[in-house]
């Protein structure tokens, strides 16, 4: 268990719990749970939701451009009146994006959209949009170079890929100055991707785990309830825990404030033995696409 990096305890102005941060290669600290905002409604429901998670203690949000709510997370973050320093906050390139200056502007319209002047965290969303580009390697080498460049100047801390195979991660590390710092992927009990989570760990990248409750479908698991009930925990609370046992930084998405709240009460522990029989389950669903077909 626990990360090769530092491990830091960070007790935030605004918020009431701790929360532990895990550092990147460049040393920048990610906060190791995330709010996620995929299928957050546009309106107030959004606001309100980013506002409740950074008041129960969120530091981190998870956005992206596709989502079409930067502007409901942004003024959720402003009305938080949350010190800007204390939040880690991420977007992502769109699949129809790609090239130099696309990515610069694109990465201009989500700042922007946020109220922001920086991102913590800015990562290429699918490696191989073949419905917009068929030279998908040269394209992402393109965009990776913006964002190379934004990482000098100070407008991203890290910058980073999302639902990248092994294959996708070495055609940009063969032709990059700086290495994705993070790899975002699906994670949950039935969705392990252990070939791309090994290979990030021997290349020192830190993956995150979206859909850590497959989006909704870990609670028809009939499997996961026997463990749920042994622990005294949710099924959310299980599989968020099964995430950081696994060295997965699980970016769960609510817009309901109990669950919102409940969702980080995760300070238990999982038997060797019990993680070793979640691994084993496979009735949890999944979304399963593979990133080099994706059809949008
Ligand atoms: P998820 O976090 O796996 O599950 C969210 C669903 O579970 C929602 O329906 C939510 O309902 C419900 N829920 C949350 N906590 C609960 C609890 N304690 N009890 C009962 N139900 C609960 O789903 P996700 O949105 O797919 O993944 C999380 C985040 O990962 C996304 O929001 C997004 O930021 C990111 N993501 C990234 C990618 C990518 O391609 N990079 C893809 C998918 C997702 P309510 O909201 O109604 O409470």
């Amino acid at each position: 268990m626990g990360y090769r990096k530092e491990v830091r305890k960070n007790k935030f102005e605004k918020g009431g719990d701790s929360m532990t941060n895990i550092a990147l290669y460049n040393g920048i600290l990610m906060p190791e749970i995330g709010f996620g905002t995929w299928k957050a409604p546009t309106g107030k429901v959004t606001v309100e939701a980013v506002k409740a998670a950074i008041e129960c203690g969120y530091t981190h949000i998870d956005c992206a451009a596709i989502y079409g709510n930067e502007k409901e997370v942004g003024l959720g973050i402003k009305e938080s009146n949350v010190d800007r320093k204390n939040l880690f906050i991420t977007s992502k390139l769109w699949n129809d994006v790609r090239g130099y200056q696309e990515t610069i502007d694109a990465f201009n319209q989500t700042l922007s959209d946020l109220q922001l002047d920086y991102l913590d965290l800015y990562l290429i969303h699918w490696p191989r949009p073949v419905k917009y580009h068929d030279n998908y390697i040269e394209k992402n080498i393109e965009s990776w170079k913006a964002m190379e460049d934004l990482y000098k100047q100070g407008k991203i801390k890290a910058i980073g890929v999302s639902n990248f195979k092994v294959h996708h991660m070495e055609e940009i590390m063969e032709n990059c100055e700086i290495k994705p710092m993070v790899n975002q992927i699906e994670f949950h009990p039935s969705c392990l991707e252990k070939e791309i989570r090994d290979f990030c760990k021997k290349e020192d990248i830190v993956v995150t785990g979206y859909s850590p409750l497959a989006n909704g479908k870990v609670f028809e698991c009939k499997e996961l309830v026997e463990f749920s009930e042994k622990y005294g925990v949710s099924i959310a609370q299980l599989c968020i825990r099964y995430a950081l046992q696994h060295n997965v930084i699980p970016l769960v998405k609510s817009v309901t404030k109990e669950r919102i709240k409940a969702n980080l009460n995760v300070n238990f522990v999982i038997s060797d033995e019990d993680m070793e029989k979640i691994d084993k389950i496979t009735t949890c669903g999944g979304s399963y696409k593979d990133s080099d077909n994706i059809l949008f």
